[in-house]
């Protein structure tokens, strides 16, 4: 199995400056009010933060590893080859 975050370790390249040297990391927010009450999943964010410049964003993990198939293909469009 791919791990996603080695691969976007591998892959990411800051858009604001162009250095490829990121700090990962994973954040879970779980849900609040009516979400907990309803027992929605807690999402799991991973932060990918430059270490030159800062410039930080973020990807559903959820959303990134419930498409193992075409994991590849969104890594290959998100941060070219
Ligand atoms: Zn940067």
């Amino acid at each position: 199995m791919t791990d996603i975050v080695e691969e976007i370790r591998r892959r990411w390249r800051c858009p604001k400056c162009g250095t490829g040297d990121p700090y990962i990391n994973e954040h879970s927010f779980t849900g609040s009010g009516l979400s907990r009450l309803l027992n929605w999943q807690a999402y799991t964010y991973i932060a990918v933060t430059c270490r030159h410049c800062g410039y930080t964003e973020f990807y559903n993990k959820e959303i990134l590893t419930g498409k193992k198939d075409t994991l590849m293909q969104i890594l290959d469009l998100l941060f070219g080859r």
